[in-house]
């Protein structure tokens, strides 16, 4: 089965390593390296990891693995009656195709935002890289999990950190969780700036409408757009995302979509882990085993410098404490939430127990 996959993220990568061996795997990647770990680049813009250890497989990996890497390449258009992908080098022959595009940063709109960055690919980290180590501060535009961990990575690191956040709540979290996140940064010297709309930029810092803050490197972390583009060309159905169905099958015959590039009932994954778990779950399902992605249930860990968060399935709402480190999130007794603060290993065994739908008398 000659399988091509648009996309050397963790999507692309999980997948082709699920099928090499069983499949004929070719990837195709617009960037010029070998897969990183988009996680890690905060450390590596902070100092905390050398740039080698952001690539967990070498060239020999693919190779040996059997999986085709093409680097630098693009796919333009997917020829849906012929099977073949076009690319901006050539035509590759499929049986079957799946898009793991991603997404890309969502840009600022206001004026100056020449002067703002934003941060997804190794290339804008080693940029950002250089100008903190040229200016020493940095303003950060969104309180999302991206700004967070850069926040409280660059503070460690001992720069001057300051994060303009337009609401009141982080990470969709309540009062008393985003109190907590935002203590335990403020510790490690993160300044806050809450309910601030960013307005304009210019070369020093940012206009918001509670004042200017100052920051010579500017950073914009204010979510992102799933890269839909290639399906829109190619006549496959999309919405913010490309849609796909339960088994990850796009409105195309034998095309799928995985990751951040996919939308699901409305749902985008928006995680390094999620886009895995959508590979293993395609991979099982192109062996021809049942399988399913539960797309409505989150599970994600963070880490805001020395500060390691879980976010297991729903926590929005008002929670309640278990423990100093442990809130839950309940629908009538049935636990439906928790976050952890610190221990991921309880993170995962209570993800678990509300997988098994436990009351809150049998957490
Ligand atoms: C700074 C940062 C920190 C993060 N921290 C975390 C974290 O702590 N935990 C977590 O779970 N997630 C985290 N994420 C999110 C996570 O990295 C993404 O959700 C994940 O990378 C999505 O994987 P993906 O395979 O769907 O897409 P991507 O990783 O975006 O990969 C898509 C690939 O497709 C390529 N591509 C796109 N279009 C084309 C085309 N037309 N032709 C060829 N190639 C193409 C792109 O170049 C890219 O390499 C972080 C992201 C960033 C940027």
């Amino acid at each position: 089965m000659r399988t091509v996959i648009i996309g050397n993220g963790p999507g692309g990568v999980e997948l082709a390593n699920q099928l090499s061996g069983e499949h004929e795997v070719t990837i195709i990647e617009r960037e010029n390296v070998p897969h990183y770990s988009k996680p890690m680049l905060s450390r590596y813009i902070a100092g905390f990891v050398e740039k080698e250890k952001l690539f967990p497989y070498s060239l020999d990996w693919y190779e040996n693995k059997g999986i085709v890497l093409n680097l630098g390449i693009k796919a333009k258009v997917i020829d849906r009656a012929r099977k073949r992908l076009i690319t901006s080098d050539d035509e590759i022959p499929y049986d079957v195709l799946i898009i793991a595009t991603g997404a890309r940063p969502r840009e600022p709109t206001f004026e100056g935002k020449e002067f703002v960055q934003t941060l997804r690919t190794l290339q804008d980290a080693e940029r950002i890289k250089e100008q903190i180590e040229k200016y020493g501060d940095a303003l950060i535009l969104g309180g999302g999990f991206i700004g967070l961990e850069l926040a409280g990575n660059l503070a460690k690191a001992g720069h001057r950190v300051r994060l303009v956040h337009r609401g009141s709540n982080l990470l969709g979290l309540d009062e008393e969780l985003t109190r907590v996140i935002i203590e335990k940064l403020e510790c490690d010297g993160v300044e806050f700036y809450l309910n601030a709309n960013a307005l304009k930029a210019d070369e020093n810092g940012v206009f918001t409408d509670r004042g200017y803050v100052e920051g010579e490197v500017k950073v914009c972390a204010l979510g992102v757009i799933p890269n839909n583009e290639i399906a829109v060309k190619s006549g496959i159905h999309t919405g913010r995302g490309i849609l796909i169905d339960d088994h990850f099958r796009t409105s195309a015959e034998n095309v799928y979509a995985i990751g951040d590039c996919a939308e699901y009932n409305g749902i985008i994954g928006g995680t390094a882990k999620a886009a895995m778990e959508h590979a293993r779950v395609l991979a099982n399902n192109l062996r021809g085993k049942e399988d399913r992605y539960d797309f409505e249930f989150c599970s994600t860990v963070f880490k805001f410098g020395d500060f390691p968060i879980a976010l297991i399935g729903k926590t929005k709402g008002k929670g309640e404490w278990l423990d100093e480190k442990t809130r839950v999130f309940l629908e009538g007794e049935k636990v439906v939430g928790v976050v952890v603060i610190g221990d991921v290993r309880k993170a995962m065994m209570l993800e678990r127990k509300i997988k098994a739908e436990v009351r809150i008398n049998e957490l």
